[in-house]
């Protein structure tokens, strides 16, 4: 089988590799979609230590191609999305039959069950209340993903903000309350005046930036909740933490580690999916073969206009 290797900056390889085996637990799943991750973008730009090579690829849906001996609650052919965490970029991944995730009979490139998987541990984790008043700083694909969720909790006012023209229109569209382009509007003052002079209930931080980070404690009332759903690397971040401590808010770091959590954030995005509660619709808006693999990281990073989450597909599917 086709598997691609990261062999330096900006360099993946396309190699030849045999087909894993599975275990007695696992299943075979013949990879449809694998997704382009933003926490993948770095370590794709600056190339692995020399000498050195990785096989990334963590988000993952296709149809189980053989069973494990073990296995019961699975059958050669059903469609799921799965948790792997590398070799994603693969023609096929061995997966514990109990990381499978059945994914109906809707698109198998929506069917992503880990960004899905931290939106929902997001939403989940900050404790989105009825009525609440909610901001999320950053529109592209966890934004837009943390907004829908958000919106199935019914909240008051879901404001989305962003820089970028084409993602407010899709928040928009996705039904965001109100939509501030921060170029344009200071934000803070458009959810003071949305809140009555009181703030947001619950910022969610979706960008990863030092800005965003910033702007949430401008944002959220006094005693609020900011949820930092970005993925934060590279230089330290500085927050005014005297302002931050005197304003009591509670610090959610959306970011989840522990497996059982993971799964059930998991079991949370693929139930509400494959029943259509939660909508993908559009947010996959780039597609490439495995060959164009370093393509497709190149858009995830220019991001141009219209972009939300670029997937590998595989023709086979
Ligand atoms: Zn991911």
């Amino acid at each position: 089988m086709r598997i691609a290797a990261l062999r330096g900056p900006e360099a993946f390889e396309i190699e030849s590799a045999p087909v894993p085996a599975i275990r007695s637990d696992e299943v075979l799943v013949r990879v449809a979609v694998s997704g382009v991750c933003a926490s993948e973008l770095e370590p794709w730009v600056d190339g692995p230590p020399p000498g050195e090579v990785r096989y990334p690829g963590h988000e993952v849906s296709g149809v189980v191609a053989e069973l494990g001996t073990e296995v019961t609650e699975l059958e050669v052919g059903d469609r799921v999305g799965v948790w792997v965490t590398e070799r994603g970029f693969a023609e096929y991944v061995a997966v514990r039959a109990a990381y499978c995730f059945p994914a109906g009979d809707g698109p198998l490139d929506e069917a992503l069950a880990e960004p899905l998987a931290c939106a929902a541990n997001a939403v989940e984790a900050a404790d989105v209340r009825l009525s609440d008043d909610v901001v999320v700083i950053g529109a592209g694909f966890m934004g837009n993903l943390v907004q829908n969720l958000v919106a199935l909790r019914g909240v008051r006012n879901l404001v989305v903000a962003d820089a970028r023209p084409d993602a407010l229109a899709r928040a928009a569209a996705l039904g965001a309350t109100r939509v501030v382009d921060v170029t344009q509007e200071h934000l803070p003052d458009v959810v003071r005046a949305l809140t009555g002079g009181r703030g947001a209930d619950i910022t969610f931080e979706c960008t990863g930036t030092q800005g965003a980070l910033v702007a949430c404690g401008e944002t959220t009332r006094m005693s609020g909740k900011i949820a930092i759903v970005g993925y934060h690397q590279g230089p330290a971040r500085e927050v005014p933490l005297a302002y931050w401590n005197w304003m009591a808010f509670t610090i959610v770091n959306a970011h989840f580690r522990d497996l059982a959590t993971i799964l059930r954030g998991m079991s949370i995005g693929m139930r509400l999916l494959t029943a259509r509660v939660l909508s993908m619709d559009g947010l996959v808006t780039h597609r490439f073969p495995l060959e164009r693999i370093n393509d497709a990281f190149a858009t995830l990073r220019d991001k141009p206009e219209g972009f939300a989450k670029a997937v590998i597909t595989f023709p086979h599917e």
